[in-house]
């Protein structure tokens, strides 16, 4: 019993959310598992690593492409009930918490995507598209809008460095994932 108890708490992705318990805990209705608030962390944070790996991997067919919105989606489900949980208070920022750069070999452009912690301002960028010309992009740095700019500078960085392999002979990579670590405070 314990063990089948182990099995389906270990399984159990806590669908219908957690709720208030003794102790200061929370609980999962569907599997009892109880979470402090260190474990509703590494609950996010387990997510976000998921996230993230599907983001590493390359491009592939429409089920990765699947498989990627849904880890996203699963890290925005789990942060939006750590937040109600714990009140945290839901601060806008414009600040991405992810830039996808992908490098579009017909159209000679890069094809930006931005991810925001939720919940992101309204109006924020989400895609951008840039011609894969070193002026069209430094034109961009100097856009009205921080993010923009911000992107402008990582499409320079991932330019500069698929220039300098292609014109050494060396394959260049297509894609490239800018992390929160590798991006400054927009504003
Ligand atoms: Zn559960």
């Amino acid at each position: 019993m314990a063990l089948y108890m182990a099995d389906r708490t270990k399984n159990c992705l806590h669908l219908e959310g957690l709720s208030a318990a003794a102790g200061g805990a929370y609980r999962c209705p569907l599997c009892g598992e109880d979470l402090d608030h260190d474990g509703i962390s590494r609950w996010v944070g387990e997510a976000e690593r998921a996230r993230d790996e599907a983001y590493s991997m390359d491009e592939g067919d429409g089920f990765a492409k699947i498989a990627r919105e849904e880890a996203q989606r699963e890290v925005y489900r789990r942060r939006r009930i750590m937040y109600e949980l714990e009140n945290v208070p839901r601060v806008a920022t414009t600040r991405p918490e992810m830039i996808l750069v992908v490098h579009d070999l017909g159209a000679a452009s890069y094809g930006c995507r931005i991810f925001y912690k939720e919940p992101r301002q309204a109006g924020s960028v989400e895609q951008v598209s840039v011609a894969a010309v070193l002026e069209t992009i430094l034109e961009l740095r100097s856009d009205p809008d921080p993010v923009v700019r911000l992107i402008a500078e990582k499409v320079e960085e991932f330019h500069g460095l698929r220039e300098k392999l292609l014109g050494d002979g060396e394959p260049a990579p297509q894609r490239r994932v800018f992390y929160a670590n590798e991006l400054r405070a927009v504003g």
